[in-house]
């Protein structure tokens, strides 16, 4: 919302007379914020990890005001009243980010697996409705923000709108979650990710994608987007045989940076990839199909790979590979095959000098792991295919917060960043899964666990 002239000078004004008050009543700085040092937080811990620089610094504090990073360093005047929480032996770190995830579908492996994803989805939208997908995304959201996810990018398949209804739940406090940046329905080649339906049954495309043929429609499209709430615009490039145009393409994407909102497109095959890479896009997600011309382009043009790859034996619906039958080693060498061939995807990309995001793609129910462990499990991917340690933590932290279009206010431990503050066991640099072990986390200055 926006205010208007009077409200902003109202507020102006007021701000203005309560810093005077505050700085004759202390008689020392202005910096002291307003509302006096009882609403101070004073983190403690043996270490921080700047993932800017990928160095750690012993002995920090941290001071969180009003949701805020007020100051943090090793030596820190620690304000009388503040509230200290003294976490011990762990790492503090900014709040993870998963850049590319649907809270509002959790399809399980028992009627559903993957790969026959089509049918499902008619299941899900002909048997759920919006507000109990909704609500079903605020249990997922819950899960991802206990794992230390404090910012997500809800990339469609979310019934018509409901990740807008359930990103306000969450920005008014009604439930717990992590920040959303929502799509709303992804613009797609007619028939959405649908395989082939009976007329009766096409009336459900609608409901789940933003159907576009011809630049007018995908320039509508957009527009009707960003009017429905969305934050980012997500387009299905290819699915199937269909395939957009360049040109509905660059008109997407021209629509939606005239008004500085990003776009994310999905991407299976090399054509597809090619063809979002030269219209402009942000993201390119999944990008199964890439070749040395589309890495360099993507290079060039400072175009984020969102890898959306899990370790092998999380395709079959385990919560770890101790769980793989005997009989299920056939389907898990399957996977295994696939594995291999993302991460050295993912090293050809690092050494074209392609910049890579955490994204989970997680839209269904992985054993018993909880939302939020499955969808840290392609950070194990990225540490396979050769990222550094440091390279691992910035999938999910600064880079993700850069493509998001949010790097100055998450990603990182900074002064006057938003604290989103998340502690875990050991030295992240030693070992970058220990983020599959978080202990502690806060959310704009709140919190959450334990
Ligand atoms: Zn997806």
């Amino acid at each position: 919302m926006k205010l208007s002239f009077l409200g902003r000078f109202l507020c102006l004004s007021l701000a203005l007379s309560t810093l005077t008050l505050a700085s004759i009543a202390n008689g020392v700085s202005l910096l002291l914020p307003a509302s006096g040092d009882s609403e101070i937080i004073a983190l403690k811990a043996a270490r921080l990890l700047d993932v800017k620089s990928g160095k750690i610094l012993n002995n920090p504090i941290v001071l969180v005001s009003k949701g805020k990073i007020i100051e943090l360093g090793q030596n820190i005047a620690i304000p009388l009243s503040a509230k200290q929480i003294d976490l011990g032996d762990v790492t503090l770190m900014p709040g993870l980010i998963d850049a590319h995830t649907h809270l509002l579908q959790n399809l399980s492996f028992e009627t559903s697996a993957r790969i026959r994803e089509s049918g499902s989805m008619v299941h899900t939208l002909s048997t759920t409705s919006d507000a109990k997908r909704a609500l079903l995304g605020a249990t997922m959201a819950r899960e991802d923000l206990m794992s230390g996810i404090t910012t997500v990018r809800d990339l469609g398949n979310s019934g018509t709108n409901a990740d807008v209804d359930l990103r306000d739940a969450i920005n008014q406090s009604w439930i717990q979650g992590p920040r959303m940046l929502v799509s709303t329905r992804a613009l797609a080649p007619i028939g959405g990710q649908f395989n082939k339906l009976t007329k009766e049954s096409q009336a459900l495309i609608d409901k789940e994608y933003a159907v576009i043929s011809g630049p007018e429609e995908a320039r509508k499209a957009v527009r009707s987007a960003i009017f429905d709430g969305a934050d980012v615009i997500k387009v299905i490039v290819d699915a199937e045989s269909r395939l957009l145009t360049l040109e509905e393409l660059q008109m997407i994407v021209n629509e939606a940076h005239r008004v500085g909102i990003k776009v994310a497109a999905h991407a299976g095959t090399e054509l597809a990839g090619m063809l979002a890479a030269q219209a402009g896009v942000d993201s390119i997600e999944h990008a199964y199909g890439i070749s040395d011309e589309l890495l360099k382009l993507m290079a060039k043009k400072n175009i984020t790979m969102v890898a959306t790859d899990s370790p092998a034996w999380s395709y079959l619906g385990k919560s770890s590979e101790k769980e793989i039958s005997e009989s299920d080693q056939a389907r898990l060498n399957m996977f295994k095959y696939a594995e291999k061939f993302a991460t050295e995807r993912i090293a050809k990309a690092k050494a074209a000098g392609v910049r890579i995001v955490l994204g989970s793609d997680s839209y269904y129910q992985a054993g018993n792991l909880t939302r939020g462990q499955s969808s840290l499990l392609p950070l194990r991917v990225y540490a396979m295919a050769g990222l550094s340690p440091a390279e691992v933590i910035r999938t999910s932290t600064i880079h993700a917060a850069e493509l998001l279009g949010w790097g100055d206010k998450i990603g990182s431990l900074e002064k006057s960043k938003i604290a989103d503050i998340i502690a875990v066991p050991g030295n992240p640099l030693d070992n970058p899964l220990v983020l599959e072990q978080v202990k502690f986390v806060m959310k704009e200055g709140v919190v959450i666990k334990p």
